[in-house]
């Protein structure tokens, strides 16, 4: 078995070491023997053929970077849109994220143009020191379980109108200043504001998306074999224990 994954924009966006997310991906599919193919795509390069791939990375930006980003991506709005419908799977983090709605309109009150796969919007406040920074913690309902996923927030942007979040904030602000509400989840896309990278304190998305991913392609059930998980565990447990017995005291 294989997993084919195109990360976009990987020198550009990449804040906080969201690229690492895929780092993950790759150690725990070659940990249960699933080879793995990443390819990166970047302005200038040929462009990729995305049905190509399993899962499709975008990662994080500041709003000079998105500003670059948008005016390339725009290209591959009608790949990207078919992709999506078809089940291939998409991470998307924050600056990432935000592209995938409608706009972004950024502390200058500059409008970036989103892809407007989605129906969210984003919007900086003008005060450049009015930003979401900070753990957070969200339940999200991924399998018909609930899993506390935890991250590392910093964002300027508010996003209004997603219609299905990926989590409840259980401690932290969410896709605006204390909202109940944290990122985006269809079947196969996350959009999500958790830096973190995400996908090391959360094993569990990680396995999510793999087993996604190799489902839809070998169109059958899939058992990941469990991995040795007591150091990522434990530290998240430390984590989780802290913030959210300090959010109720
Ligand atoms: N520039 C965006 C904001 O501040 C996204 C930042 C990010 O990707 N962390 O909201």
């Amino acid at each position: 078995m294989n997993l084919n994954i195109l990360c976009l924009y990987p020198n550009i966006m990449d804040l906080y070491g969201d690229n690492g997310n895929i780092e993950i991906i790759k150690y725990r599919a070659l940990k249960r023997g699933i080879e793995v193919n990443i390819d990166a795509y970047t302005i200038n390069d040929e462009d990729p053929d995305f049905y190509n791939y399993d899962l499709v990375f975008l990662g994080g930006g500041s709003d000079k970077e998105q500003k670059v980003v948008a005016k390339d991506i725009i290209k591959f709005k009608k790949q990207i849109e078919r992709s999506i419908n078809i089940g291939i799977f998409y991470l998307l983090i924050c600056g990432g994220f935000q592209l995938f709605g409608k706009y972004y309109k950024d502390s200058e009150n500059n409008i970036i143009e989103g892809l407007n796969i989605f129906n969210y919007y984003t919007e900086s406040s003008t005060n450049k020191k009015e930003r979401c920074i900070g753990n957070i913690v969200i339940k999200s309902q991924i399998e018909n379980n609930n899993l506390e996923i935890l991250g590392f927030e910093n964002h300027g942007g508010q996003t209004y109108n997603v219609d299905t979040p990926l989590g409840e904030v259980l401690y932290g602000n969410g896709n605006t200043f204390k909202n109940k509400f944290e990122g985006l989840k269809k079947e196969n896309v996350i959009g999500t504001y958790l830096h973190g990278p995400l996908l090391s304190k959360n094993p569990e998305l990680a396995d999510y998306i793999i087993k996604y991913c190799l489902e839809r392609k070998y169109n059958k059930k899939i058992t990941l074999k469990k991995l040795d998980d007591e150091f990522e565990i434990k530290a998240k447990k430390e984590m989780l224990d802290k913030l959210l017995t300090t959010s109720k005291s």
